[in-house]
C-alpha cells in the first residue's frame, strides 16, 4: 500500500512522522506523496485540513487518518504514545472506511468566464471587509429572505462543531447528508429581517446567496480565505464527493464531542443540593 503523511511542520509532530515513516517502510509499505492511498496527518485538525484540501483531487482513492499532537482533536485523534499500534493496524490493511459528507461551493463572477469550485471539509465563511454583506438568499431556486449582516456561515456535519458551533449552530452527526447555514450578526428591524435560526438543508435542497450591493467579499474554504470582487453568486449544497477516514477501532461521535465539549466525569462535581 502506498503512504504519505503531513505533518504539522513543527519538531514534535516532524519526529513523529519520521518514526512513522521508517516503520511503514519497514513494514514493506511505499511512500508515495504523489498517488497515495492512505494519508496520515501528523499535528492537529488544522493539519488534517491541510491534508484533505492537498490531495482533494483523489478523495475517491484516499483515505485520511489524523494523530494528533497537540490536544484532542476531531479530525485527528491517535495520540503519539499509540503510533506502534497504529503502524501495525496500517499494515495489516485493509482497513474500514467511514464516509463523511463535504460542502460544494461554487462562486460565479459578473463577468462570465469560468466558475471557481471549491470543497470544503468544515465550512465556508462569507464576510466582507466594507461593513455589511447583503445577499439575496435563494433556496431550492426560491427566494427565502434578504440577508444583511456580518456574514454567513455554510458548514458540513463534521463541521458543525468547528465554527459552525460558536455561531449557536447546530451538532450534526456526520452520518447526515446535509449542510447548515448560520447567521453572523444578521441586522432585525422593521427593513431587514431574517430566520435568524440556523438552517439545515438536506442533499440536492441548493442555497444560491446573491450579493445586492457591490463589495469586495472574503470567502473562507476552510483555513483558506481569499478576496473576490464582482460576485454574482454563491452557490452552496452537499457535495457528491465525501471524504473517506481510515478505521481501525469504534471512533464514536458522540464521544468525542462529550469529551471536547463537557468536562469528562463532571458528575462528580454536583453534590445533591445542587441537583
Ligand atoms: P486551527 O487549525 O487553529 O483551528 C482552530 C480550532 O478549531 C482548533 O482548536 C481546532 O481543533 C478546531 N477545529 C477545527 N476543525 C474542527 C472541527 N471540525 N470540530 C471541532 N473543532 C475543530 O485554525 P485554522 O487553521 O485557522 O482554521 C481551521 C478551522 O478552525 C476552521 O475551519 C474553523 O471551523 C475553525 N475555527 C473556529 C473558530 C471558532 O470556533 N470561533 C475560529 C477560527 C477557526
Amino acid at each position: 500500500m502506498k503512504f504519505a503523511i503531513v505533518s504539522k511542520g513543527d519538531d514534535h509532530s516532524n519526529k513523529i512522522k519520521a518514526t512513522m515513516k521508517q516503520y511503514l517502510v519497514d513494514f514493506d509499505l511505499i511512500y508515495d506523496k504523489k498517488e497515495p492511498e492512505l494519508v496520515i496527518s501528523v499535528g492537529g485538525d488544522g493539519t488534517l485540513l491541510e491534508a484533505f484540501h492537498r490531495y482533494v483531487h483523489r478523495l475517491k482513492e484516499t483515505a485520511f487518518i489524523g494523530v494528533h499532537t497537540g490536544h484532542l482533536g476531531f479530525y485527528a485523534d491517535w495520540i503519539p504514545k499509540e503510533l506502534e499500534k497504529l503502524v501495525i493496524e496500517i499494515a495489516k490493511t485493509p482497513f474500514q472506511v467511514v464516509e463523511y459528507p463535504l460542502l460544494e461551493v461554487i462562486i460565479r463572477s459578473h463577468s462570465g468566464g469560468e466558475e471557481d469550485r471549491f470543497l470544503a471539509l468544515n465550512e465556508t465563511m462569507i464576510k466582507t471587509p466594507e461593513g455589511s454583506v447583503v445577499f439575496d438568499v435563494q433556496i431550492r431556486g426560491e427566494h427565502f429572505e434578504t440577508f444583511r449582516g456580518d456574514g454567513l456561515c455554510i458548514s458540513t456535519p463534521s463541521g458543525s462543531t468547528a465554527y459552525n458551533k460558536a455561531l449557536g449552530g447546530a451538532i450534526l452527526h456526520p452520518s447526515l447528508e446535509a449542510i447548515q447555514l448560520t447567521e453572523l450578526a444578521s441586522i432585525n428591524n422593521r427593513v431587514f429581517r431574517t430566520i435568524g435560526s440556523p438552517l439545515i438543508l438536506p442533499k440536492h435542497h441548493t442555497c444560491l446567496l446573491k450579493p445586492m450591493v457591490d463589495r469586495s467579499l472574503f470567502i473562507a474554504i476552510d483555513h483558506f480565505t481569499n478576496t473576490y470582487t464582482n460576485v454574482k453568486s454563491i452557490q452552496c449544497r452537499v457535495a457528491k464527493e465525501k471524504i473517506r477516514f481510515a478505521r481501525f477501532r469504534p471512533f464514536p461521535f458522540w464521544n468525542r464531542v462529550r469529551d471536547a465539549f463537557v468536562a469528562e466525569g463532571d458528575a462528580h462535581l454536583l453534590d445533591e443540593r445542587s441537583l
